[in-house]
């Protein structure tokens, strides 16, 4: 849906034509800061850093040469990671060390794309129509730009925070391989990430209709859990059938799991997100969401029938998901098995959903069985000097657009920093149309005013945080 396909007015088609970057700038940075930004944005977009075709190593010392030209120390800039192709940066700048630093992560992996899938070449930078288009410019490419533009930009500033922030620019959260870039600093380099709580991806602003509907912060993330069940049969001639038969017990055990929910209920993040949900929706929901954020079972059943993903966010669900079993087409099975997929609330232990699995199957001779070896991940805690920086930098750039924390269904690089005990929030102040998320499909874009307003609200946020106090706001727009 092309705007450029009406006929415009002579003047406003000069003033396309002659100002490709068509952003209003009272919630924007000025204009240097914004090509700056832009610049790097590109830089890194064309970069192809897939898992298999391509590697994060250029983006990490493209980061660096930037900063570097920019003034910062050798000392200061870190590139490397679990192999020659798969590099990090890390970089470092120095706040007075009053309190424990900050550290500002992104990935610069970016899921495969095929040139033939899309409707332009994903590793070119492309500004089409109020959109920025190429693989990794929303997932995770535009905030690894801001990062390192904004810190290059404190540093014009001369600002002094109140603590260290750090930018972490890693490898691999898309491919989850041997190269993952948060968990090889962890292990390997601790010290230069260490800090105490870190921002990432996976909360994002909600737009529909093009209204902004919520500026979204994730706390906390459901974890998977594999389970294989399985039934072992003697099995015989198939002309002779017995009543014990391995695929109708997997079956019949199956039956039961699908009739099953586990326990509907709240924690500090989701009833936080519904309380936030009930003041956005307009409708018959608008109670229900209230009450189950105070504990109501009959309001959170509701919620769980409307919709899927209120479901999902009320408990921990478990669904089949692969299938196997016999051996010949005249013969009686000798083995049933099925993998089901679990993901579980941060609250519940792999043991008691373990346990619950085995109630619900009620067959000794279903064996339930856990694959791998699951880590729980757990919640980080609502920190109100977040949570009062994130609405604040919101209401100043979006009056009135609400802060919603939640809790998501995938997994990020978060849950590993979690775990290491330094909690994660995923923010970005980039604003998406809810029915419209291209993250790791075709023709992936950020808009170019959510990717500058996305910008300031970063450099806000960022400084808010790292000098708190009435100082925070008075060096803004
Ligand atoms: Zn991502």
């Amino acid at each position: 849906m092309s705007a450029m396909k009406k006929p415009y007015p002579l003047h406003l088609t000069l003033m396309l034509l002659l100002s490709p970057v068509f952003v209003s700038a009272q919630t924007t940075r000025p204009e240097a800061e914004r090509k700056l930004a832009h610049d790097i944005y590109k830089e890194f977009v064309e970069i192809q850093s897939g898992f298999t075709t391509g590697a994060t190593t250029p983006v990490a010392e493209a980061a660096a040469a930037r900063l570097r030209a920019a003034g910062f120390s050798e000392f200061d800039v870190f590139v490397g990671g679990a192999s020659p192709k798969k590099a990090n940066l890390v970089v470092r700048y120095h706040g007075t060390g009053a309190l424990k630093p900050i550290l500002l992560l992104a990935h610069i992996d970016v899921v495969e794309a095929k040139r033939e899938d899309w409707s332009m070449d994903p590793f070119q930078f492309l500004e089409q129509d109020g959109f920025f288009y190429g693989r990794g410019t929303g997932d995770d490419k535009a905030q690894a730009a801001i990062w390192i533009a904004n810190l290059i930009q404190y540093k014009k500033e001369g600002f002094t925070p109140d603590r260290d922030i750090i930018v972490a620019l890693t490898a691999d959260e898309e491919g989850g391989g041997p190269y993952n870039g948060v968990g090889w600093l962890l292990k390997n380099h601790r010290e230069l990430i260490d800090s105490e709580f870190a921002l990432n991806e996976g909360g994002w602003g909600e737009e529909s209709k093009g209204k902004k509907i919520s500026n979204d912060l994730q706390i906390s993330e459901k974890y998977v859990v594999n389970f294989r069940l399985e039934v072992r049969n003697k099995g015989g001639h198939s002309s002779m059938p017995v009543a014990d038969n391995a695929i109708y017990r997997l079956a019949a055990a199956l039956q039961r799991l699908s009739n099953f929910g586990f326990p509907l209920k709240t924690n500090e993040v989701t009833a936080a997100y519904f309380q936030a949900m009930a003041k956005i929706e307009t409708g018959s929901r608008k109670e229900d969401l209230a009450n189950a954020s105070k504990g109501s079972q009959e309001a959170m059943q509701r919620l769980a029938a409307a919709s899927p993903a209120w479901n999902a966010t009320l408990r921990t669900t478990c669904v089949a998901t692969l299938l196997e079993g016999g051996h010949a087409v005249n013969a009686l099975p000798q083995l049933a098995a099925a993998t089901v997929n679990c993901r579980v609330l941060p609250e519940d232990s792999v043991e008691f959903v373990h346990t619950t699995l085995q109630k619900v199957v009620a067959d000794d001779e279903v064996s339930v069985r856990i694959l791998g070896d699951p880590a729980p991940g757990p919640a980080s805690a609502l920190r109100p000097d977040v949570l009062a920086a994130v609405s604040h930098a919101t209401e100043s750039l979006w009056p009135g657009v609400p802060v919603v924390p939640i809790m998501v269904m995938g997994a990020t690089d978060g849950k590993a920093l979690r775990i290491a005990g330094i909690p994660t929030y995923g923010i970005q102040g980039i604003f998406f149309d809810r029915d419209d998320i291209r993250f790791h499909g075709r023709d992936e874009r950020v808009g170019v005013q959510s990717f500058y307003e996305g910008h300031a609200f970063l450099y806000e946020l960022v400084k808010s945080l790292s000098k708190p106090g009435p100082m925070a706001h008075s060096n803004g727009r």
